[in-house]
């Protein structure tokens, strides 16, 4: 019988390479309220480490696939990838 749904360690072992593997989560999620200045720095620090990072490939397609709705995911914004799933659409 074939199914098809991949295996679970294939749909993240690209995280062992991570950069930010060990980082406190909040460079790259937003805190409640977040806006203006303050946001564009805390997303300028996260794209600074995805910049890095040896998957930032797989993680951006992985962010666009399973429709991650906040965060910075391969050195794109939350705003970016729904940008992105806009233009795609027409
Ligand atoms: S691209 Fe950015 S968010 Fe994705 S794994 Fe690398 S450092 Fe983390």
């Amino acid at each position: 019988m074939r199914t098809r749904t991949k295996p679970l360690l294939r749909v993240w072992e690209w995280q062992a390479e991570a950069a930010c593997r060990g980082m406190d989560s909040s460079v790259f999620f937003s805190p409640a309220g977040e806006r203006g200045r303050a946001r564009l720095r805390r997303e300028e620090a996260a794209r600074a480490v995805c910049g890095s990072c040896p998957v930032s490939g797989p993680c951006g397609r992985f962010a666009l696939t399973s429709q991650q709705s906040y965060g910075v995911w391969g050195g794109f914004t939350e705003a970016e990838r729904r940008s992105t799933v806009r233009v795609n659409r027409k």
